[in-house]
C-alpha cells in the first residue's frame, strides 16, 4: 500500500484545490524556501490523524485553512474551511474489503483497491468543527486509526520521519535506541503484553 495522490483544498498555502500524485517508489519534492514542502507532509498528517502526535507546524487547527492575508495577518475573507485528501492504492490488499467495510461502517465503499481517507475543518463564528470520510463515508478518527494501524500505520510509529528526528534518534542512549527498533519492528507491542500479563 502507498500513498498514490494528495489532494489539497484550500489547505495551508493551497489556496486552490491542488492535486498531486506520488509514484509508489520514491517521491521528492523540491522547490524554494516557503514554497509549501513541508506543508504537504502537514496535510498526510492532518488528514491521516496523526498531527498531534507526529508535530504538524500549526498552534490550532483552523490555522490550517488557506488564509490569504496569511503573511500581513490580514484575517479577511475567503471560505473558512480546508480539506485533505490521501488517496492510497491498496491494489495489493494490504487491507482487505472487510476491514475497510469494518472501519466505515458500511458495505457502500466501492473497490477497495483505492482507498479515500479525507478530513475537512470547517471554522464557524464562534466553534470549529473536524470531519473525517473514509470512501466517502463519515468516520471517527479512532476508525481511521484502527484502520491504518491494521496496515502498520500508527501515530507513535515512524511512517513519518519529522525533521529533528534522525539527530534525535542518533544523540539518544543504545537504550532508547533499541526501544525505537523494537517499536518499528513490533516487538514492543508484545512486550508491553507481556508486562501486562506479569502484573496481572
Ligand atoms: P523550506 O524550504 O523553508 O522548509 P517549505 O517549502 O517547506 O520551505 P512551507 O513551510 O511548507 O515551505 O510553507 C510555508 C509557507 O506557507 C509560508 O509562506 C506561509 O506563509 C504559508 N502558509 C502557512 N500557513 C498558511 C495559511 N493558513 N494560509 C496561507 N499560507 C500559509
Ligand atoms: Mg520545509
Amino acid at each position: 500500500m502507498y500513498i498514490k495522490a494528495l489532494v489539497l483544498d484550500n489547505f495551508k498555502s493551497f489556496g486552490r484545490k491542488t492535486k498531486i500524485p506520488f509514484y509508489e517508489d520514491f517521491t521528492v519534492i523540491t522547490g524554494p524556501n516557503g514554497s509549501g514542502k513541508s506543508n504537504i507532509i502537514d496535510a498526510v498528517l492532518f488528514a491521516l490523524g496523526l498531527a498531534r502526535t507526529r508535530g504538524i507546524r500549526a498552534e490550532k487547527l483552523t490555522d490550517l485553512i488557506y488564509n490569504p492575508g496569511h503573511d500581513d495577518s490580514d484575517n479577511s475573507g475567503g471560505p473558512r474551511e480546508a480539506t485533505v485528501e490521501v488517496i492510497l492504492d491498496n491494489s495489493d490488499k494490504t487491507l482487505t474489503r472487510s476491514q475497510v467495510v469494518n472501519a466505515a461502517g458500511s458495505e457502500d465503499v466501492g473497490d477497495v483497491d483505492e482507498i479515500r481517507i479525507r478530513r475537512r475543518v470547517k471554522e464557524t463564528e464562534d466553534n470549529y468543527y473536524s470531519y473525517y470520510y473514509l470512501n466517502d463515508r463519515a468516520v471517527n478518527l479512532s476508525d481511521i486509526q484502527d484502520l491504518l494501524a491494521q496496515a502498520g500505520v500508527t501515530p507513535e510509529g515512524y511512517n513519518v520521519v519529522m525533521q529533528g528526528d534522525v539527530t534525535e534518534i542518533i544523540n539518544m542512549t543504545p537504550h532508547a535506541r533499541r526501544e525505537i527498533i523494537d517499536e518499528i519492528a513490533g516487538v514492543a507491542e508484545f512486550d508491553a503484553k507481556k508486562e501486562d500479563a506479569f502484573e496481572e
